[in-house]
């Protein structure tokens, strides 16, 4: 079984030993490198240990695979040599298909199942059979570095690479065209797949190549492969976040350029380009260094914004759901006070106008505030509910086609008694260039413009109202103007008297029955029929004008 031709020593494997070719130090060295900072990187992971363990398994037996190789090209102790190709024959189709695998576990971050293991256990097994026998490795030449291997096992490990490849081909095309079952954008699976296929081929055809035409110094430039494929998997974390490492890269290029420089001190020839090298190397070491640490920091912060980000979503999440069980219990609770809240008001209402019997002079007065008292309570109930619908949703609008000016007169000569009995002159003007028509729910829109005269008599003390109706026709616009000569605001307190519960400071002085809910109310109802409501004023004291718009239809 041995052949020993070996006339040279190879004391420290290669490093030395003037056989192997240059080129194997950037060949493997390089390829070793990088799978080992991958694995290294890949490990530290915890994400990627649980989701990504085939590319993890993979790469170590690649590490394997190639170490085993720089040991054949510096050996010469043929006994081992023998033991050592039998196993590396048996780990590149190993490697070949747990890529198929490794594939797999990227489309879907999912194992495959124990049947394609155990399928490939069963395709390995002529090798696992037949390897530790002279039938498949029977010589070694070390000279050459060249073992006789019998065709049937070239040809077997072939066909099992082949077949892993379509295999990988087939379960990417199966994830990207159909789209199914796949985690990943169609841009990261097709890359993932390229960079995986080149670095098999590339693999395979050092070897292709080397039995082929029997060069194989040639043959290692196979193994530049690899770092193509970390290249890709770079790209991908850093594009996509990948396998979420995003040091990942920096470390691959640093370490990449580390291995790049240093091999090139292996094998610089004259002193003053060695020279050269260290410097450059220990440049690199420093720089790299600094390059890590500040991408390290930078994407610390990133994550903590970004988890702060999640958090506040989360927050928000929570608060908007508490919302809408607050308006949901609102809801509840208000209807159920409407119920008896309205036989009190039917029955005081009845008792104030004597229809069960005259009424004593002493119990007048206060049978009045009980109507008063319980007509506010019934506008306050009906404000929370109008809010609880309108933040549920339920609120709906029934829209049709009316004269606005016509409604909103009737509606000022209605309350026109109630400003009289506080000795406020109520005035309705109409200054329209067209009939006034709107589209509009109008139940809603009586509802707005009866709210904003109740307030403008709510804050007004003495003085007028004058209730204006015109329109813009340019803008297609209808407009009802409410000026009052009443406590007036400050330009902060119109700012905020549209939100829920607010009421200006100097608003309890006048009226202090106010929800606070009434304009928060009428401008959402106003925004939903395409229209709005503004606030003006010159300041406390000096009146304010609201004006309420609706989209004109003729
Ligand atoms: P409420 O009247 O129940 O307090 P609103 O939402 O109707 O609630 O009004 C909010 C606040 O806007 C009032 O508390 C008051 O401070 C202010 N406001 C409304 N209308 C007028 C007005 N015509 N003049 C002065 N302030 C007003």
């Amino acid at each position: 079984m041995n052949n020993l031709l070996c006339d040279f020593e190879a004391p420290y494997l290669i490093f030395f030993s003037a056989n192997p070719p240059t080129l194997l130090y950037y060949s493997h060295f390089i390829a070793i490198i990088s799978a080992m900072i991958l694995l290294f990187v890949l490990f530290k992971n915890v994400e990627t240990r649980k989701k990504s363990p085939l590319l993890l398994i993979a790469m170590a037996l690649f590490i394997v695979w190639a170490m085993i190789d720089v040991y054949l090209w510096a050996t010469n102790k043929s006994y081992l040599s023998i033991f050592w190709w039998s196993i590396q024959i048996l780990v590149e189709p190993i490697i070949y298909i747990l890529s198929a695998g490794v594939m797999y576990n990227f489309l879907r971050e999912k194992i495959p199942s124990f049947k394609y293991f155990f399928l490939g256990f069963i395709v390995l097994l002529p090798l696992i059979i037949f390897l530790p026998t002279d039938l498949t490795l029977y010589e070694v030449n070390l000279f050459d570095c060249i073992a006789s291997e019998s065709s049937w096992i070239i040809y077997y490990t072939y066909f099992i690479e082949i077949l892993s490849v379509l295999l990988i081909l087939l379960i990417s095309v199966y994830a990207i065209y159909f789209k199914k079952n796949t985690v990943r954008k169609n841009s990261e699976s097709i890359l993932f797949m390229l960079g995986l296929i080149a670095f098999l081929i590339a693999f395979t055809s050092g070897n292709v190549i080397g039995s082929l035409t029997e060069d194989w110094v040639t043959a290692q430039y196979g193994l530049f492969g690899l770092p193509v494929f970390i290249g890709v998997l770079g790209y991908l974390i850093v594009k996509f976040k990948t396998y979420s490492l995003n040091t990942f890269a920096a470390q691959v290029l640093i370490i990449a350029l580390v291995g790049l420089v240093s091999s090139l001190t292996l094998v610089s020839e004259t002193a003053a380009t060695r020279n050269v090298s260290v410097v450059t190397l220990l440049l690199t070491l420093v720089l790299g260094t600094i390059l890590i640490r500040s991408v390290k920091k930078e994407i610390r912060q990133k994550e903590q914004l970004e988890r702060l980000t999640i958090d506040l979503a989360k927050a928000n999440k929570r608060l908007k759901k508490l919302d809408k069980l607050k308006s949901e219990f609102v809801s509840i609770a208000s209807h159920q006070l409407r119920s008896p809240l309205t036989s009190i008001r039917g029955y005081a209402s009845m008792l104030a106008e004597e229809s069960f019997g005259k009424l004593p002079q002493k119990a007048k007065e206060p049978v009045e505030r009980i109507v008063e008292s319980s007509q506010r309570m019934a506008g306050a109930i009906e404000d929370y509910l109008n809010v609880s619908r309108i933040e549920s949703g339920n609120m709906k609008y029934n829209l049709s086609d009316f004269n606005l000016k016509d409604e909103v007169e009737k509606i000022t000569d209605d309350v026109r008694a109630e400003a009289m009995k506080k000795g406020l002159v109520l005035l309705f003007r109409s200054k329209l260039n067209c009939e006034g028509i709107v589209n509009a729910d109008i139940g809603k829109t009586v509802q707005i413009v009866h709210n904003l005269i109740n307030n403008s008599i709510k804050y007004t003390p003495k003085g007028s109202i004058t209730v204006l109706v015109r329109d813009d026709l340019v803008k297609k616009k209808i407009f009802v103007d409410i000026v009052d000569t009443g406590i007036g605001m400050s330009q902060e307190t119109i700012d905020h008297i549209f939100e829920k519960f607010e009421r200006a400071d100097n608003a309890n002085s006048v009226n202090v029955s106010g929800t606070g809910l009434g304009l928060f109310v009428a401008l959402k109802m106003a925004n939903a029929m395409k229209g709005d409501i503004t606030a003006e004023s010159e300041g406390d004291g000096k009146g304010s004008v609201f004006s309420f718009e609706l989209p004109l239809i003729q």
